[in-house]
């Protein structure tokens, strides 16, 4: 499989529905660390990058990426709406034609989310989805996995990341105001980036 225009174009659209239908579960997530916003902030950044790119068809995966990063800047809110610009744009810049890409864009996505945010892993952010994803992908990719299979177990990797999130403090953002009132739900901004990996599986399909 190669890593075209279609397939990018295919993965932010299935995460503009997945995340749509989430909306409710991150404003959830978010009203109990946070403000209440990013579900509404997911939803309508990812519903302007589908229209963008129906509107603009981009030629190539990293062209599509790159737009997506654009369209945020301008329409994306919170703290998760430059980190998101960012980790989209680093993303864009990353990934080729090859499968073998994929890992490595996402975690150049991560490296872009870390500089900008100055967030770790196990800070309870996007990152605890990101990176484990990508580290799982580059594995099984480099084991010899189709990259249907490894996107599925890059897609575990996210939600095991996001779950855990929810028995730690957050020591960024406004939850690491909350301290231990923070603990017991998942963070609202690992949670979605978990959805923006699980969308690679409609793209892979
Ligand atoms: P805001 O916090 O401004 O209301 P959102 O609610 O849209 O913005 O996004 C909150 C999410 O952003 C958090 O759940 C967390 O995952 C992520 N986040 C916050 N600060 C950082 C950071 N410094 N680095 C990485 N991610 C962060
Ligand atoms: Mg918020």
């Amino acid at each position: 499989m190669t890593l075209d225009a279609t397939f990018a174009v295919a993965w932010m659209n299935a995460a503009a529905t997945a995340l749509d239908d989430a909306c409710p579960l991150l404003t959830e997530l978010d009203a109990a660390r946070g403000d209440a916003d990013h579900g509404v902030n997911m939803q309508r950044g990812f519903a302007a990058i589908a229209a963008q790119l129906a509107e603009e068809p981009p030629s190539t995966a990293g062209e599509a990426l790159i737009s997506a990063s654009k369209v945020l800047r301008r329409t994306m809110g919170g703290t998760s709406g430059p980190l998101w610009s960012a980790a989209l744009r680093r993303a864009g810049r990353t990934i080729g034609d090859d499968p073998r890409t994929l890992a490595a864009a996402l975690a150049a996505a991560g490296s872009a989310v870390t500089e900008l945010g100055g967030a770790s892993e196990g800070d309870n952010t996007m990152l605890d989805a990101l990176l484990p994803a990508a580290r799982t992908l580059e594995r099984e990719l480099e084991g010899g996995a189709s990259l249907r299979d490894a996107v599925t177990a890059a897609a575990q990797a996210a939600d095991d990341g996001a779950q855990a999130t929810a028995s730690r403090m957050a020591s960024k953002g406004r939850a690491s105001y909350l301290g231990e009132r923070g603990l017991g739900s998942a963070d609202p901004g690992a949670t979605s980036a978990a959805i923006v990996v699980r969308s690679l599986r409609q793209a892979v399909a």
